[in-house]
């Protein structure tokens, strides 16, 4: 039941995008990139309200155009959740949306072009106390670079990156944080790992480009899972060719499993077999459809028979351990009297949880949505 996590954090300095802390200790921020097109201001509207809505802690809207930073003070009106804007060299854009009210901005100032420009967005963000995020990516490194190099390596991404960490130092501005992703785990770990060594600003962590949804997130939980597992990231992104919605999700199970930060349910189930009393993957699956709006933390077991399902619901907020007819009901590691008829689990399973999470909020010792201090 909610344990701790064994991982320690890399020291670094803390900013606020919107009023989400990031670094320093300060809980494991998830964001996501809305991929409508952002001069359709319904429609990514609704994508942001859509991602909020499973935890997104942050949502990055890419910028390319003036049209589009129009639409982007629209949006901002619209929704809660911090918003990074996500632009590529033209300055203006940058100066736009933060006038705009934008929460960060993603921009390399060394693709900024001119020193006059560079140092108006610096000034600017200084202004309006708006974080910058530098931006490194395995495939767009600078050309000199690339010839430097011959290929990626994590020195030409981290390179690659102080030449823009060493602009926002010579303009005296420190509130940033920086990602080197690349689309290899394997790059992606060793450019952060260097990077975690060299700056003192938090990192946001991001293997790109990582595929579609099922390979993608196994690729982006080693990547990711290595470096949160040696204390590095202070919030991250999951890149997959699917609904950004499941990049929250994936987000937030890779913290749960290393218990570094919870959001909604966590189903420990067993992979079923013939001893199984009751269908395991069809509960758990209706289970997890129909209660994707509970945010609480917590643990729910639903094991098929007696060989691990006491052990595991003895450790669980709420368990059930599969047996003949009807299977035995654990709350807080003790079982109940009441026990669950195998044929019609999923009503009143649902309506236990619910009211197990609504105990568990009420009682105010984890508090959710909201990032604690
Ligand atoms: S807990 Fe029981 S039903 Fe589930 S896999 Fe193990 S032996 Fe099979």
């Amino acid at each position: 039941m909610q344990h701790e996590s064994p991982i320690k954090r890399r020291p670094s300095t803390r900013i606020y995008v919107g009023d989400v802390p990031i670094g320093d200790g300060a809980p494991i921020s998830v964001q996501s990139m809305t991929n409508t097109r952002t001069t359709d201001v319904d429609a990514t509207v609704a994508q942001i309200q859509s991602l909020e809505k499973v935890g997104a802690d942050i949502v990055r809207v890419s910028v390319p155009t003036m049209d589009a930073a129009e639409a982007f003070k629209q949006i901002k009106q619209q929704v809660s959740v911090p918003l990074v804007a996500d632009i590529h060299f033209d300055y203006r854009i940058a100066l736009k949306v933060a006038e705009y009210g934008v929460d960060c901005l993603r921009i390399n100032p060394g693709n900024i072009g001119k020193e006059d420009r560079i140092r108006a967005v610096v000034d600017c963000a200084r202004d309006k106390n708006i974080p910058i995020r530098i931006g490194v990516n395995g495939g767009s490194l600078e050309k000199d670079i690339q010839e430097k190099y011959g290929e990626p390596t994590a020195e030409a991404l981290v390179e690659s990156a102080m030449r823009h960490v060493d602009i926002l130092d010579r303009l005296n501005f420190d509130q940033f944080k920086v990602s080197v992703k690349a689309s290899d785990a394997f790059l992606a770990i060793d450019s952060y790992r260097l990077l975690a060594n060299k700056i003192d600003q938090p990192l946001h962590l991001g293997i790109t480009e990582a595929g579609g949804a099922r390979a993608g997130s196994v690729k982006s939980a080693i990547g990711l899972g290595i470096l949160l597992s040696e204390g590095i990231g202070d919030t991250l992104r999951v890149s997959l060719a699917a609904n950004p919605v499941e990049e929250i999700k994936v987000g937030f199970d890779i913290l749960k499993s290393l218990r570094i930060r919870s959001r909604g349910i966590n189903f420990i189930a067993c992979p079923t077999c013939s001893r199984q009393e009751f269908d395991v993957i069809a509960t758990v699956n209706a289970l997890e459809e129909r209660l994707e709006d509970v945010l609480t933390p917590m643990d729910v077991s639903l094991i098929g028979c007696v060989v691990n399902g006491p052990g595991e619901a003895e450790a669980a907020h709420l368990g059930l351990a599969g047996s003949k007819n009807k299977s035995a009901l654990y709350e807080d590691g003790k079982r109940l009297k009441e026990r669950l008829d195998n044929n019609a689990l999923l009503d009143q399973l649902e309506a236990k949880i619910r009211a197990k999470a609504s105990v568990i909020e009420q009682s105010g010792r984890i508090k959710i949505n909201q990032i604690e201090e």
